[in-house]
């Protein structure tokens, strides 16, 4: 059973890999970022606060955070200028590319399977976190620009299958967030996730969830 499970997993001929916190170790900035603007509004959040909201767009994540923190919600030109002083002073911040993680990709392409990236990141973030080495290993890259709804939404990683140019059932979605795996799964792709910022509770609609990236890639090895 075990190792027929294992054989079919093998057989997955794209991978779609979310990038904050799956690819780039950084989520923590991101938070870090986010509990500064909001605390110059005088909303006082947790890392918690963000990760539950990982995949969202900017200004969707600024609402659900002004409604849920039961204040007003900002007018749209106030959110687009707290929305830009996160993101200067996130690009200000070096980020890392998790340990192992391009030797992964390399390995997987090097199997054969091709790979996309699916982001709620802006087109711009990704060009501040993502070194060009590892953006050529990518066949499609898409980012919140590309699309209308974000996760939760199916559309980012229906996008993303469209453009790798496998059937669902051949490929596989990679993530470390509720939302993203929702988004994953409402577009009928089966769905592995990395506890890197929520503990595995919080992921548990995943088909598989690793504790860190050390279990994920010694699994991929296996199958791949
Ligand atoms: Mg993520």
């Amino acid at each position: 059973m075990q190792v027929a499970e294992k054989a079919r997993e093998g057989g997955f001929g794209a991978i779609l890999f979310d990038m904050d916190g799956v690819i780039v170790d950084s989520m923590r900035h991101h938070a870090d970022c986010w509990i500064r603007v909001f605390a110059e509004h005088g909303v006082s959040l947790s890392a918690e606060d963000i990760f539950l909201r990982e995949g969202m767009s900017g200004i969707d994540s600024i609402v659900d955070i002004f409604r849920s923190k039961g204040g007003r919600v900002p007018a749209p030109d106030e959110m687009r200028l707290l929305q830009e002083r996160k993101h200067e002073l996130f690009e200000r911040r070096p980020i890392d590319v998790f340990p192992g993680m391009e030797e992964m990709l390399v390995y997987l392409a090097g199997k054969g399977v091709v790979l996309g990236l699916v982001t709620g990141s802006l087109r711009r973030s990704v060009g501040h976190v993502l070194p060009a080495g590892l953006m050529g290993l990518f066949r499609s890259v898409i980012t919140v620009d590309d699309i209308e709804n974000g996760k939760p939404h199916p559309e980012p990683y229906l996008k993303g299958l469209h453009d790798v140019g496998f059937p669902p059932e051949k490929a596989l979605v990679v993530e470390n967030a509720p939302l993203g795996i929702s988004s994953a799964r409402a577009a009928g792709l089966r769905c592995f996730a990395i506890a890197t910022t929520l503990a595995p509770v919080y992921l548990e609609t995943a088909d598989r969830v690793f504790p860190s990236h050390a279990e994920f890639y010694s699994y991929m090895r296996e199958i791949f």
